[in-house]
């Protein structure tokens, strides 16, 4: 596949001026409100105060030491769900100026996106949700609305951050139909069909982008991916030769920061330009009408997803499926799978034993309890409880 038009820095800088507040914007005037009533805030604007609540969260301090792709200790300079989050935020924000949407929702959605991941990232997901098959299962899409919605217990009025239902709608990305009709209001457009807000949209995508970049950036630097993998991908190749006429003496680590900068500057101008198109030929004029749209008004042209689905394809293939990252995901699931034992079958165990006095089973309370730890918690508890021999009877309990 040949790209035309590689983005290589002019080297002239025009200063972008954001756009005045677009008719298709979520706003004050056109928001659901939040579940419980609050008085209005005084110094900032309530899509602010849902931003500033889930910045204060626990569960957002947490993801500092959990996995994005590489386990929390294995080095200093990788992504970690916290920067990773930032990250998301940053591109998500600047999509949302340059379409004048509501930026201060679309960073409170993207901040928010991943605060139900479990420790050892999709491994860690995938092991719980299997150990949760008969108690209802586990996803952390759901599992970030339960964080807001729920277990963050820090007001004296309601559980969870009482967020905005633009919020909680744009943390909800996917979700099964069985599910959605628990969920009520915020589950409903998985039923009845129709499409999240923009800023929801902007977030979803922001995730994406920043993944494929980033995950390029940290597994060059491990070594699990080399240049001549990345070569193979048009789009990387394209640009790298674009950039070494321009730089023929940049060192390797300025070129390769270079070149993932220009594909992710390269994605962020397709979807602007794509998505304004779709705007307008559309002739979207309110936020009720992105609702009523059968697909997504976010979306880059079909020759740019073609390349983003070879980025993902590739990463895949050569980091995600890496024999160091698999391994590295077999020891992290044996470690999951061994806490739920013991929890499952020691209460005793937990911090303070749960409430299961309302809908609450021990399994969702031993469930929320793993979800919610980091990286180092998860690998020091189990050595906590190996010490302990609780691990051995558990053991020897299954089998
Ligand atoms: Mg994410």
């Amino acid at each position: 596949m040949t790209v035309d038009n590689v983005p290589v820095d002019s080297g002239v800088r025009a200063t972008a001026t954001p756009p005045s507040q677009s008719p298709y914007a979520v706003g004050w005037e056109n928001s659901r409100g939040r579940k419980h009533a609050e008085p209005t805030p005084r110094w900032r604007d309530e899509f602010q105060r849902d931003r500033d609540r889930v910045i204060h969260s626990a569960a957002f301090r947490r993801l500092e030491y959990k996995t994005q792709v590489f386990v929390n200790h294995e080095g200093d300079m990788f992504r970690t769900r916290l920067t990773h989050s930032l990250e998301v935020a940053q591109i998500a924000r600047t999509i949302a100026r340059a379409l004048g949407v509501n930026e201060d929702l679309t960073e409170a959605i993207a901040l928010a996106h991943d605060l139900g991941h479990t420790p050892f990232g999709h491994a860690g997901q995938s092991v719980l949700n299997a150990c949760m098959r008969e108690f209802g299962g586990f996803e952390h899409n759901l599992q970030s609305l339960r964080v807001v919605e729920l277990l963050e217990e820090r007001y004296p009025e309601f559980r969870g951050l009482n967020l905005l239902f633009e919020t909680r709608e744009g943390i909800l990305k996917h979700c099964s139909v069985p599910q959605a009709k628990l969920l009520g209001e915020v589950g409903r457009r998985f039923i009845e069909g129709g499409q999240p807000s923009l800023e929801a949209q902007i977030a979803n995508v922001a995730d994406e982008i920043a993944y494929n970049h980033h995950d390029m950036d940290d597994g060059l630097r491990a070594g699990l991916l080399d240049v001549e993998q990345l070569r193979t991908h048009s789009l990387f190749r394209e640009t790298e030769q674009a950039i070494i006429v321009r730089w023929p003496h940049l060192d390797a680590k300025r070129l390769r920061y270079t070149v993932i900068r220009q594909m992710l500057n390269f994605f962020v101008s397709d979807l602007l330009t794509t998505t304004a198109t779709h705007l307008q030929e559309r002739g979207v004029e309110s936020l009720a009408m992105v609702r009523e749209q059968t697909s997504p008004m976010l979306d880059f042209s079909p020759t740019t997803l073609q390349i983003h689905l070879e980025l993902k394809r590739l990463l895949r293939h050569h980091l995600y499926e890496h024999p160091r990252v698999v391994e590295m995901a077999f020891q992290s699931q044996t470690i999951i799978r061994e806490l739920f034992e013991v929890y499952m079958n020691s209460a005793d165990e937990l911090p303070e034993p749960p409430d299961l006095s309302g809908e609450l089973t021990h399994a969702r309370a031993v469930c929320d309890y793993i979800a919610g730890m980091t990286d180092r918690f998860a690998i020091s508890e189990h050595q906590r409880l190996r010490r302990s021999a609780r691990l051995n009877r558990a053991a020897e309990e299954i089998s």
